[in-house]
């Protein structure tokens, strides 16, 4: 039995704003942070979770962590485990920390912190990494994780078994794709950064033809010509014909009518989607944009959406709308592992293929999970995941990309643990000669204008 004592929140940022790491069209200069929880037990085992965040406000998050960590102190992880559902509806069943939400937001964030914790924990206990438990489960064990409250007129406990039965009997297959490193085709947005030059591009793309990647991500929105540019220069290192795939994201830089105006300017240049064209919440606002866009003189634009999707609910609704090709739900964003397993099946009932968030730190290391576990356990069918190739060296079990796939995680956990030394060399706003932030390095962006 292992029992939970206590945990501890930490504040880490790294200054990726130096470099333009990241830029887009909307987040200018982020550094990009982790909102850490440690879950401490009578155990040797500890249960790591983090919220992706991009710098300023991660404070918010860690003092959101703290006040949903403490719901679980003083309890078995047997109790909690058993069955999920009901742990997961506790952990949001807090009626005054409701009040700050409900199930969005800071608060939010903080939760998908504290359930991936768990889930960490949970991991290690049983000796797997987290797609493994669930990929050993049944159907009526894993639609057991889930709270279904707010989205069974689109969704049932039972048809959601259903669908799982259907793909169950060639999961073990899938199980082999996995253990080889073949169940999760990554792509790569490390070239697309709007705030690279021309040449960082030009180099980064030709990188990534060699390393073997398909699938290419360019941010847009900046200027209109400058984009033609950039994916001008894009198209010319990946070509049109040789299988290459080119995928556009805005950031949310557009109203609806601007989004379909600038889009069919850039349909030349044959995007399978744009990503984030308007506001996250806009849900027909995505599905005018994707029905103005299904027929340019290039062919079809579909478009994307999720990463700063707040709830099972809000996808629901997008899939309901008719509004999405492709769905990117945030490891972290959305309350953990739990609603996450929602949202995947919301997606394969609605059949749109998942393609997880995973710009920012740490977020690749736990979307290898989800993505395997929508390959082996809820679709059955390979789709993409986003591999960003920065700040995996503060890890401890890294993702990784070989031969254009990821590299499926063995390691027991959700493999977002960080190497202590990582942790108290970015800790913010940190110990005297322990931090950077306490270096003269640090100045410009502590003391510099906030963009
Ligand atoms: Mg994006």
């Amino acid at each position: 039995m292992v029992k939970i004592t206590g945990f501890v929140t930490r504040d880490v940022r790294f200054p990726t704003s130096l470099d333009k790491t990241g830029s887009d069209a909307m987040n200018a200069a982020g550094d990009y942070s982790s909102a850490y929880c440690i879950i401490k037990t009578d155990s040797q085992h500890e249960g790591h979770g983090m919220t992706f965040t991009i710098g300023r406000g991660n404070e918010i998050v860690c003092a959101a962590i703290s006040t949903i960590a403490s719901l679980v102190v003083g309890k078995d992880l047997d109790e909690i485990t058993a069955d999920w559902g009901k742990t997961w509806r506790y952990l949001v069943s807090d009626s005054q920390l409701r009040w700050i939400g409900p199930e969005k937001g800071v608060i939010h964030l903080a939760l998908g912190a504290v359930v991936n914790g768990l889930w960490d924990l949970w991991a290690k206990t049983l000796a797997k990494p987290v797609w493994r438990i669930i990929a050993d489960m049944t159907p009526e064990e894993v639609v057991r994780c889930i709270d279904f409250r707010y989205i069974t007129d689109a969704l049932t406990p039972e048809e959601a078994v259903a669908l799982l039965k259907e793909v169950e009997p060639t999961k073990q297959d899938r199980i082999r794709d996995a253990e080889q490193n073949r169940a999760v085709p990554a792509y790569t947005t490390s070239a697309g950064w709007l705030g690279y030059s021309e040449e960082k591009l030009k180099a980064l793309l030709a990188q990534s033809v060699e390393d073997g990647f398909k699938h290419f991500k360019l941010k847009v929105g900046g200027s209109l010509e400058n984009d033609k540019r950039r994916l001008t220069i894009a198209r010319e290192a990946i070509g049109y014909d040789k299988g290459n795939v080119l995928m556009v994201d805005a950031n949310q830089v557009w109203s609806v009518p601007e989004a379909i105006t600038y889009m069919k300017e850039l349909a030349q240049f044959k995007p399978w989607f744009i990503e984030e064209p308007t506001s996250p919440d806009d849900v027909l606002g995505h599905a005018a944009i994707r029905k103005a866009l299904s027929d340019t003189p290039y062919g079809p634009i579909g478009v994307a959406t999720g990463e700063m999707c707040q709830n099972r609910v809000m996808f629901k609704q997008f899939l309901q709308a008719g509004a999405l090709t492709v769905l990117q739900p945030d490891a972290c964003r959305v309350g953990g592992v739990n609603e996450c397993l929602a949202i995947l099946l919301l997606a394969r009932k609605f059949g749109i293929p998942i393609v997880p968030h995973s710009g920012g730190v740490g977020l690749p290391e736990y979307t290898q999970h989800l993505s395997t576990i929508d390959y082996v356990v809820i679709s059955g069918k390979r789709s993409l995941l986003e591999y960003v190739d920065h700040l995996h060296e503060h890890f401890e079990h890294p993702a990784s990309v070989k031969d254009g796939y990821i590299v499926t995680p063995t390691e027991p956990g959700y493999s977002v643990q960080m190497k202590p030394d990582s942790m108290e060399q970015y800790s913010f706003p940190g110990e005297p000669g322990k931090s950077w932030w306490t270096s003269e390095e640090a100045k410009p962006i502590l003391t510099g204008p906030r963009i």
